[in-house]
């Protein structure tokens, strides 16, 4: 079993959108994100899509359109010398009550099972509460974000009491500190690093 990076998409890899991502035109990769992707590969580990696109269950986008999306997302990552293992997304509306939509941690067993995956020793980046309760339903160490929804869900999580993650600004940073934590010797991003770095502070030290 090897562990996994697990990755929200909006708000992480991309701009979240209020009114949805309904087409790849609206599918804007954030600042750096493909770099850190690319440097991520470094750790030899499948790095996993988990998203949440209730604008299916809405009626606003195709499942086809979400297909379309996600195979142009994965292309762009290959050609910037990343790599997608895979791309979990839950299509149901809110109302619903599926078991995939996070905060409840249906598509990381799934993903998990699919590939094998050592959960416990495993990251999920995300910009949101919801990814962080989904994480923690399944023992696997939460990072959040402060691009996307980021900065907003911080101050919710404080507020729900909850401190147990690991507080980046965004997902540059969270390649730089996985890289550094699990002691492998990978190329830094010479410019963003030291920088990042010195902005990481614990959830309840950023708390106080
Ligand atoms: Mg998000
Ligand atoms: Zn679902």
């Amino acid at each position: 079993m090897l562990p996994a990076i697990f990755l929200d998409r909006d708000g992480v890899i991309n701009h979240n959108r209020a009114d949805y991502v309904k087409s790849w035109d609206e599918f804007v990769f954030l600042p750096g994100a493909l770099t850190a992707l690319q440097r991520l590969g470094a750790l030899g580990w499948p790095i996993i899509v988990i998203t949440n696109q209730s604008a299916v269950g809405r009626g606003l986008v195709t499942p086809l359109t979400i297909e379309i999306i996600h195979a142009n997302m994965v292309s762009a990552i290959t050609r910037a010398g990343g790599h997608i293992t895979d791309v979990c997304y839950c299509p149901h509306h809110p109302n619903d009550g599926c078991p995939c939509r996070k905060p409840r941690p249906g598509l990381l067993l799934t993903a998990a099972r699919r590939w094998n995956i050592d959960l416990a020793n495993s990251y999920f980046v995300g910009d949101a509460m919801t990814d962080i309760l989904a994480a923690h339903a399944v023992g696997i160490q939460p990072i959040l974000v402060q691009t996307g929804r980021g900065r907003d869900q911080l101050i919710a999580l404080r507020n729900a009491g909850i401190d147990h993650f690991h507080l980046v600004p965004d997902l540059p940073a969270a390649v730089d500190w996985l890289l550094d934590h699990e002691s492998l010797i990978a190329p830094k991003s010479s410019a963003t690093n030291a920088k990042a770095s010195s902005a990481i502070v614990t959830a309840s030290a950023a708390a106080s």
